[in-house]
C-alpha cells in the first residue's frame, strides 16, 4: 500500500552557476510530498498519517520553513532539496518523494542514486 502525506513551507534561496530568475535572491512556497510504502497490518492501517506527520514535520519542515536555503545547501536546487528529505526520512519505509517549487515544476525522487550505488558494492 502506497501512503501519502502533503506539506508546505516557504524559504528562500538563489541558484549559484545559474543563469536566469532563480539566480537572484527569492522565495517559494515548496510543497512536499512524501510517500511511503507499507504492508497493511491488522488493525487495517499500513502506516499511521498522524505519526507520518509528527515525523516529517519534525526531520524537515521545521529545518527548511522560513530559511534562506543557501545556509544549508551548497546549491538549493528543487532537486537537492528532494536529494536531503530524502536521507533525513531514512527511518521511513519511502517509496517516493515530490518537492514542488511552484505549482507547474516538481522533481521525484525514489532513491534510483542510492540504488546505483549500492549496486557498485
Ligand atoms: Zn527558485
Amino acid at each position: 500500500m502506497l501512503v501519502t502525506k502533503e506539506f508546505e513551507f516557504d524559504a528562500a534561496h538563489k541558484l549559484i552557476n545559474y543563469r536566469g530568475k532563480c539566480e537572484n535572491l527569492h522565495g517559494h512556497r515548496w510543497k512536499v510530498q512524501v510517500t511511503l510504502q507499507a504492508q497493511v497490518g491488522e488493525n487495517g492501517i499500513a502506516f499511521d498519517f498522524a505519526r507520518l506527520e509528527e515525523i516529517v514535520r519534525e526531520k524537515v519542515i521545521e529545518k527548511l520553513d522560513h530559511t534562506y536555503l543557501n545556509d544549508i545547501f551548497p546549491q538549493p536546487s528543487t532537486e537537492n532539496i528532494a536529494l536531503w528529505i530524502w536521507k533525513n526520512l531514512k527511518q521511513l519505509p519511502l517509496y517516493e518523494i515530490k518537492v514542488w517549487e511552484s505549482p507547474t515544476s516538481s522533481v521525484t525522487y525514489r532513491g534510483e542514486e542510492e540504488k546505483r550505488e549500492e549496486g557498485k558494492r
